[in-house]
């Protein structure tokens, strides 16, 4: 936690917008990790909405970051909290702004993140609503979800919350996206914001998406980055660590740092499906520490060693402290678990 309290600092200039509605002492980063935010109470309804830049806000504590972008057309919200929370993240919207939700944009399948979309979606209102009362006729998509706003999300997301192949759904339709895509990217212009819906293949599932706000330059990344641990892979949905790391280094290539002027707060910032903001320097060290992992894995695999020698050989030495976990649903064992199994497979598969 030390080597965090260095990037504290350097954001603290953002004191003075962090307090909007809550009153965050002081910007910090760590402001928004889940563990902290039980403990504010700030408008009495356990969230924590932090002010990243004018118009962009993060909304804490209703299960996963939720981001939401303010703008004329109406707001943009990415990811929607556990059901549970739904009502108190759509009042928490209200009070930033009048104007109806018009998207729901969802950056995986997981439940705190698309548990509050049929609450959300429901209070807002379709983006052309207006021209269908008119009677204008048009058929379009775009007038999905009988008014409210619109769920957009990976078809894969679909897929997986559905079930089509005949199981019991694990999600209840109304949580459904209403608006899927099936390649690589989708994108509008909404609130004078280019967005761009981008596909990242494998990662942490089949079915995960990075929000991409190009004129306020703040990327939503669902669960690629999770700065409380590492990056929870989800084999039994799709998920391997090779599409992860891709998915970091597309990261890397996405964002901009503050050079040459050091001196400025300009730089890309990255929203996490849980923990506190990003920037280019923290996404580096994560996308380091998952790669590096990777190959001390792959070195010890090459070196004939089985799972139990490698667990021993703590391949996650220098890195457990600020990312590992013990205990939880996602530990540090899990994930060299599943290196281990998904390089193991490759070297085997590779043979003749
Ligand atoms: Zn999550």
């Amino acid at each position: 936690m030390d080597s965090r309290m260095g990037r504290c600092t350097m954001t603290a200039g953002w004191s003075a917008v962090a307090a909007v509605l809550v009153a965050v002492a002081g910007w910090m980063p760590a402001a928004i990790a889940q563990q902290q935010l039980r403990g504010q109470q700030g408008a009495g309804d356990g969230l924590a909405v932090v002010e990243l830049r004018p118009n962009f806000f993060v909304i804490g504590g209703a299960g996963a970051n939720i981001l939401a972008q303010i703008g004329p057309v109406g707001v943009i919200v990415v990811d929607s909290g556990t059901t549970e929370a739904a009502d108190r993240v759509v009042a928490a919207i209200r009070r930033l702004s009048p104007l109806p939700i018009r998207y729901v944009i969802n950056t995986g399948m997981d439940a705190d993140h698309v548990g509050g979309n049929q609450t959300l979606a429901r209070s807002g209102l379709s983006i052309l609503a207006g021209a269908l009362a008119a009677g204008a006729g048009l058929g379009d998509t775009l007038l999905t979800n009988a008014g409210g706003a619109s769920v957009l999300a990976h078809e894969n997301v679909l897929t997986r919350m559905s079930a089509p192949t005949g199981q019991e759904a694990p999600f209840p339709t109304a949580l459904w996206p209403t608006k899927t895509f099936a390649y690589r990217l989708y994108s509008m212009y909404l609130n004078g914001e280019g967005i761009q819906v981008i596909h990242m293949p494998k990662a942490h599932t089949d079915g995960d998406t990075v929000v991409f706000f190009r004129r306020g330059d703040v990327i939503a990344t669902g669960d690629l980055i999770d700065t409380t641990r590492f990056p929870v892979i989800d084999v039994a949905r799709g998920g391997t660590v090779q599409g992860e790391i891709d998915a970091l280094n597309r990261l890397m290539d996405m964002s901009i740092h503050n050079l040459p002027l050091q001196w400025t707060e300009d730089r890309t910032l990255l929203v996490p499906g849980h923990g506190h903001v990003y920037d280019k320097l923290d996404l580096l060290e994560y996308r380091d520490a998952v790669t590096v992992v990777r190959d001390r894995v792959q070195q010890l695999i090459d070196q004939g060693r089985t799972l139990d020698q490698v667990k021993a050989a703590n391949p996650t030495l220098g890195y457990r402290s600020q990312y590992g976990a013990e205990s939880g649903p996602w530990t540090t064992d899990m994930f060299v678990d599943v290196v281990y199994r998904e390089l193991s497979a490759k070297k085997s598969g590779a043979r003749p």
